[in-house]
């Protein structure tokens, strides 16, 4: 039977990346593109709960959706589709999604929402080019092929091997040139914690949270970050299970008794 692939993103509809990673999964099977009909990056996994939602066919095999990824890909697996699709490809998004990022990750909430659904799924986001040149985001560039043809060969990964219940792929592609690719740990964002303040034409004060510039990356070989850094794609598998089992093993020995013999009722 053909493959369906369910194509979502978070930068939206228009963005180049969303029809680049579409047109390299077309070989793999039919692809449908449900997409959010404006940028939803940093929207994790938000649904929108509070007020009705709208979905719009734009050309035969693409629609929007005016919310946010997760609810492209839940009202794209349950509702456009007749059947649960056979993957969720998320991307290819404009810039990656490393470390601690992966949490704020529009992208990547769009692959666990696949994952929520039962339908192995990935996540794939493109380094920029260029280093970004302060004031002049255009400056930054993206080249599309050498990460399509990633997703394409991650996807067949997919169908041959399957993934286990659970566990989603997160894939970051360097800047131009590849050197390879290394399957990784995500590795932690040490944030300068920056807040910029500017006073607003009525004389309020207002923030920009997170500075944008340059963030300090923890160093270690087997990191999704040193991997990208060193022009290897990174795949790392992410585990929908937030438990830390052994630090649970451990509450259990040393907090539980003594908190539930402070509450217990009988
Ligand atoms: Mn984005």
């Amino acid at each position: 039977m053909t493959k369906s692939i369910l194509v979502t993103n978070d930068d939206g509809i228009h963005s180049p990346g969303l029809h680049a990673l579409a047109d390299a999964l077309r070989p793999l099977g039919e692809v449908t593109v449900v997409a959010p009909d404006r940028e939803k990056s940093a929207a994790s996994h938000a649904l929108t709960l509070r007020r009705p939602v709208a979905l719009r066919r734009l050309d035969p095999g693409i629609y929007t959706v005016d919310g946010t990824p997760a609810d492209c890909v839940y009202l794209g697996a349950l509702r456009v589709l007749e059947r649960k699709p056979d993957l969720v490809a998320s991307g290819i998004n404009r810039g990656g999604n490393i470390g601690d990022d992966v949490t704020y990750s529009g992208t990547v909430a769009a692959a666990l929402e696949g994952t929520i659904l039962g339908i192995p799924s990935i996540a794939i986001s493109q380094m920029a080019l260029t280093t970004h040149e302060r004031g002049s985001h255009d400056a930054v560039r993206f080249s599309w092929d050498t990460s399509g043809r990633v997703a394409g060969r991650i996807a067949s990964q997919v169908f041959t091997h399957g993934l286990p219940d659970d566990i989603l792929l997160n894939v970051n592609v360097p800047a131009d040139p590849v050197v390879g690719v290394r399957c990784t740990r995500q590795g932690k964002h040490l944030y300068d914690q920056v807040v910029h303040e500017a006073v607003d034409p009525r004389g309020r004060i207002t923030y920009w949270v997170g500075s944008g510039e340059a963030t300090v990356m923890e160093q270690s070989e087997d990191t999704d970050y040193t991997s990208v850094r060193n022009g290897y794609v990174s795949v790392t598998p992410l585990h929908l299970d937030l438990t830390h089992r052994r630090f649970l093993e451990r509450i259990q020995q040393e907090w539980e008794p003594d908190l539930d013999a402070e509450f217990q009722t009988s």
